[in-house]
């Protein structure tokens, strides 16, 4: 029996009443709840432009495309990490190029960027892991020098910053996710920022076939035909998923204070355990708190991940090294050894129930669960 979810959402009776006024009303694929929910998002982020679509991944896609990275190009991005990070510049056509992470946060380490900086990269994909976001300041300077593009996989960083600049600051594009477990969500959704005026609209052809009008603008101007100029791909999100998320952006930041305060009850209770290692959060750091891991013995992972579902905690590993997936060893030869640290914190790591819904019974009975099951099981 479940006693601690994995993850619950926290869709309450705003995004419902929302949602079935779309749903009440005539209009549901991309319009105006779509275009509120970007003006919404951009405000948030402090950026000029941010344009929506169906999943972080299509997200990343088009920001390759957008910034004219295909085929031949090379983008630099971690192993530790969801498939979708370097897949997105397999689907522009562009080759993803993996380099390890740093020991104490898991993130894409910045000098094993600058040392893996060929004539053929036009690119680097930094991911914000767990909600930490990466030295951006490095990075930055890595792409001033070399003249990269950079495109944030913001997933995991809705509400975090880096010196006090959210994702898309920094970054040309950074690019976030509204799936299911994000910290807000409608089930699936992305967007992806932008600064650069001529890229926004760019990327709004991309999103819907290269189509130069949209449903909309057919719709409340009289018919005129569009034209296409360019290949584009069905990406563009609907009134549907946008007016959920309006309303979940509303509530991004007391949720993520909710879980903030999980988050320092968990820091608290584990790290004076000593069968459990943490990663540290850096001082130029404000997290968004979207998951808590925790590292156990590579021997006994798996053992303790089990019993932990044997008594009712949803868990999880984030990740499984993208690099040791069949795909990735045949596609382009990598095998075990290649990302150590990446490897090391794959096989140790085990993420824990995070969410705003946390009840304190269930953050402490989660606490127990794990000190009884890392000092007992499997020694
Ligand atoms: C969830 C996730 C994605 C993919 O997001 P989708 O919206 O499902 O495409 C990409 N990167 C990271 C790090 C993620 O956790």
């Amino acid at each position: 029996m479940t006693r601690v979810e994995f993850f619950k959402h926290s869709i309450g009776d705003e995004e419902i009443e929302r949602v079935t006024k779309v749903l009440k009303g005539l209009f549901i694929t991309t319009g105006d709840e779509v275009a509120e929910f970007e003006r919404a998002m951009a405000a948030y982020l402090g950026l000029p432009h941010a344009v929506a679509v169906m999943s972080c991944t299509a997200a990343m896609q088009l920001a390759w495309l957008a910034a004219d990275i295909g085929p031949g190009d090379e983008v630099i991005t971690t192993p530790l990490t969801f498939i979708g990070t370097a897949n997105s510049a397999l689907m522009a056509g562009a080759t993803p190029v993996l380099v390890d992470v740093e020991r104490s946060t898991g993130n894409i380490n910045a000098s094993a960027i600058a040392s893996a900086v060929t004539e053929r990269t036009r690119g680097i994909l930094p991911v914000h892991l767990y909600g930490q976001m990466c030295d951006m300041d490095a990075i930055q300077s890595i792409a001033d020098k070399h003249d990269l593009v950079i495109v944030e996989d913001a997933a995991h960083s809705l509400e975090a910053q880096w010196n006090g600049k959210s994702g898309g600051h920094y970054g040309d594009y950074a690019c976030f996710s509204f799936y299911a477990t994000k910290s807000i969500t409608a089930g699936e959704g992305g967007i992806v920022s932008v600064k650069d005026a001529g890229k926004d609209s760019f990327l709004r052809k991309l999103r819907l076939h290269g189509l130069d009008r949209t449903a909309e603008d057919s719709y409340t101007n009289h018919f005129k035909q569009y034209d296409v100029a360019t290949l584009g791909w069905k990406y563009n999100m609907d009134n549907i998923h946008a007016a959920i998320l309006i309303e979940q952006l509303k509530k991004a930041d007391a949720m993520q204070q909710r879980r903030a305060e999980t988050y320092n009850r968990y820091v608290e209770a584990f790290s004076e355990i000593e069968e459990i290692e943490l990663h540290s959060i850096r001082k130029e750091c404000a997290h968004s708190y979207l998951m808590f891991t925790i590292l156990v013995d590579s021997s006994r992972r798996d053992t303790i991940l089990e019993e932990l579902q044997n008594r009712g905690i949803g868990v999880s590993v984030n990740f499984y090294p993208l690099h040791l997936f069949t795909f990735y060893r045949e596609r382009f030869g990598y095998k075990q050894g290649d990302f150590p640290v990446a490897e090391e914190i794959g096989s140790r790591t085990i993420t824990l129930p995070l969410y705003a819904r946390l009840t304190e019974e269930e953050v402490e009975y989660v606490i127990d669960t794990v000190k009884d099951v890392v000092r007992n099981i499997g020694k």
